[in-house]
């Protein structure tokens, strides 16, 4: 029996319009396609977890709308739980308003996050027996900066693996830091959030002493085709990507957070979880889209054979 993962975090809906080209302010373009999907790291990565076999509860705000139904809808179809996935009666469903230059493949994305952007404290204080329950909470930056802490001061406090996803980047206190016991910074965001420019392993290292300073335990900075660093006070390197041809990168954070999370829950040892998670994220830049990009159990074992 693998150990329980919760996820909290976004839900939004992508509403993707391909146009010839991008309009400018005040201008109406005509498009050529229109695709509507389910997205938010949160999702993204409870989805990839799911689907690689591990046993997943997603916490999320939705609205009362039709977009909500989406959610709902996605959840049942995969067999996931929906019972943690709060209403919002004031706030609409978050979106993404996505538009790509179909002959550049520019793009300009808006994301109003809406509902899971209003998590109250109440509403982390009722998963507290979920967390019980829970040996890994899989958290982003992409809901309400409170909701966050209130969820990582709870899943500590009942002895729970923290993994923190510093996307979409923004300002983590050193109290949240101490609490974590994977942190996975793209090269990016680790850059910001320690002031040292990441480019390769060198940079790396010193960026990964940073957050283990901070007690961090584990800390895994995704490089994108390069692989993952990853550094603990033990031991250190870099586990190299899959070489594969990326067609669509966007989520491939997300999917290698599910993987991460769904391998360490069924016991793998870090290096191997991180070669796991390589594996899935390498899986989804092959295909388009975020979470329908989330690759099947088999088809990840098929792929690491
Ligand atoms: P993010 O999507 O958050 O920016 P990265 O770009 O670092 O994250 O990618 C996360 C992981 O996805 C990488 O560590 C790697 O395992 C995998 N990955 C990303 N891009 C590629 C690629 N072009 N080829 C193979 N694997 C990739």
């Amino acid at each position: 029996m693998g150990k329980k993962i919760t996820v909290f975090g976004s839900f939004v809906v992508d509403l993707m319009g391909r146009c010839p080209h991008l309009p400018v302010p005040g201008e109406t373009a005509k498009g050529s396609l229109f695709k509507m999907g389910p997205g938010g790291k949160g999702f993204n990565q409870a989805v990839a977890a799911h689907k690689a076999g591990a046993e997943v509860t997603m916490v999320t705000k939705i609205g009362n709308d039709t977009l909500a139904d989406l959610a709902i809808q996605t959840m049942t179809g995969l067999g996931m739980d929906t019972k943690r996935v709060f209403r919002s009666e004031q706030t609409e469903t978050g979106t993404a308003l996505i538009m790509v230059d179909e002959n550049t493949s520019q793009n300009e994305i808006a994301v109003i996050l809406g509902a899971c952007d209003t998590i109250s404290d109440e509403e982390v204080e009722s998963i507290s027996d979920l967390l019980d329950q829970s040996d890994y909470l899989l958290i982003q930056l992409e809901t309400n900066i409170s909701s966050v802490e209130k969820a990582v001061e709870m899943a500590y406090s009942k002895g729970v693996k923290i993994i923190l996803n510093t996307a979409p980047v923004q300002p983590v206190s050193d109290s949240i830091l101490s609490r974590v016991e994977l942190i996975t910074p793209n090269e990016v965001e680790a850059g910001i959030l320690t002031g040292i420019q990441v480019e390769g392993e060198e940079s790396a290292g010193r960026a990964a002493d940073y957050f283990l300073k901070k007690g961090v335990r584990n800390v895994l900075i995704t490089m994108g085709s390069k692989g993952v660093y990853i550094a603990t006070n033990e031991r250190r390197g870099l586990i190299p990507a899959y070489r594969v041809d990326a067609v669509d990168t966007t989520g491939a954070g997300d999917a290698f957070n599910g993987g991460l999370a769904a391998a360490l829950a069924e016991g793998k040892d870090l290096w191997e979880a991180a070669k796991f998670a390589n594996a899935l994220a390498a899986i989804s830049v092959q295909r388009i889209g975020t979470t329908p990009a989330m690759p099947e159990r088999s088809e990840i074992d098929a792929f690491i054979q």
